[in-house]
Parts: C-alpha cells; structure tokens; sequence
C-alpha cells in the first residue's frame, strides 16, 4: 500500500496551481522593496541629482563607492547644486544591496532598480561608471551588454524607498517625499504597509507636472 499512497500525493501535485515558472523568459513579479543594481537619477529638467557630497561612500559598509565632487561649470552646470558627481563608481563585486547608500543620499540620487540579472566576464564591467549608472533621457536605466533585460524590465525600475516611508513611520503614509524624476514626473507616495497591496507588488506610475505638487524639486512635501 505504501506506494499506492506515494501515487496518490503526485496525482494530487499534478493537478495543484504550478508555483514555478519558465525563468527567465518568464518573471514574476519583483516585490515592491526589492534592491537590484543602482541608477543615478535625474530631476525632470534633466540635471544630476547627484551633488558629489560622498555620502553614500562614506556609509557603504562595502567600501565599494568611489565618489569625487566637483564644481559645477558656472555657464554649463550638470545638477542644480554647487557641485556635481564628476568621477562615480560602484564596484558589483562588493555591494551587498544593502541600500545604505539610497538612505544616506540628501538629494535622491542615488537608488536602487530591480535588476538584478547581470554577470560579467571582466573585472572592469562589474566597476560601473557614472555614464553607466546615470539614468538615459528617458529616465530609465541604460541597458548594458552584461545585464539580462527582458519586456518589461525597464517599467518601473527606479522603485526607490527610504526608511521614512511608511513602514517606517505611519505618519508618512500617503505622503508624497520625493523630488519629481526625469520620465516619471512625482511618483506617488508609497502604500502603507496596512494599505491594499498592488498584486503585482509594484508603485503604480504617473505622470504629473512639476508644479502639481509645491516642492516637487529638491524638496520634500508633508
Ligand atoms: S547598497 Fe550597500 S553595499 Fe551596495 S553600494 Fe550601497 S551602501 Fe554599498
Ligand atoms: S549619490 Fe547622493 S550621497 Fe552619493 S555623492 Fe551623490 S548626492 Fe552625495
């Protein structure tokens, strides 16, 4: 009888929901939270955010930013800030995704995507470059030869949350807290963790004007 009842649990898997799928020609969804590879964002007008304060190396336990500011070109700036990240780069070999670096960053610059499908056969490719990591003028994350983008991937990459979101503190919840973002315009604020969750785990995206919200550049509205 023992393999009988053996039998009868595999008739009972075969006809259960499928849990796995065809990876990667299909994904799941990624959660809402998830920490891929880092971009470099713009704001709506195109400027860097990034201010090259070195923030994000000095908390990154990794050691794997390399960060040098320079002064912004006064007839051709690159952010709105004094100074701009002239030389930028993380190392893949080191980082943990530990999104340190995102809280630290006083202009949002710095976030994390949700790809994490790349793999390299040269050293020098895991080290990306500001050229790499800086958004393309559609704000989304440049496409590199080593990384693994499927339909869909690039939607709604640049899914960046902080410890004052919600789950951290409730009183944020439905509040906008981020500068508006070249291609996105303001992302709406994060759901609460008590709110009803997007099935497919992901912000929703829209498209808003800069003046539709008063601090949409630069500063945070509570
Ligand atoms: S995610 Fe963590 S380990 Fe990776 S660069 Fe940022 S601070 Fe460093
Ligand atoms: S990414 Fe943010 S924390 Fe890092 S140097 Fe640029 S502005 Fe400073």
């Amino acid at each position: 009888m023992g393999y009988l009842d053996g039998f009868k649990v595999t008739l009972r898997q075969m006809v259960e929901p499928r849990v796995t799928v065809q990876y990667p020609e299909e994904k799941r969804p990624k959660p809402q939270r998830f920490h891929g590879r880092h971009v470099l964002n713009r704001y709506e007008d195109g400027m860097e955010k990034c201010i090259g304060c070195e923030l994000c190396a000095g908390v990154c336990p990794a050691r794997c930013i390399y960060v040098r500011g320079r002064d912004n070109p006064p007839d051709a700036p690159v952010s709105p800030g004094e100074r701009y990240g002239f030389v930028y780069e993380i190392n893949y070999l080191r980082c943990i995704h530990c999104d340190l670096c995102v809280e630290a960053c006083p202009t949002e610059a710095i976030t994390e995507s949700k790809l994490f499908e790349f793999s390299f056969t040269d050293r020098a490719d895991a080290i990306y470059t500001r050229e790499e990591l800086v958004v393309d003028d559609e704000g989304r994350p440049k496409q590199l030869p080593w990384e693994d983008w499927r339909e869909g991937d690039d939607a709604r990459t640049s899914a960046w949350m902080r410890a004052t979101a919600p789950s951290g503190d409730a009183s944020y919840e439905g509040v906008v807290q981020w500068a508006g973002e070249l291609g996105y315009g303001v992302r709406p604020p994060e759901p609460g963790q008590d709110s009803a969750r997007d099935p497919a785990g992901d912000l929703s995206v829209r498209r808003t004007q800069a003046n539709d919200i008063p601090a949409a550049r630069g500063g945070r509205v509570r």
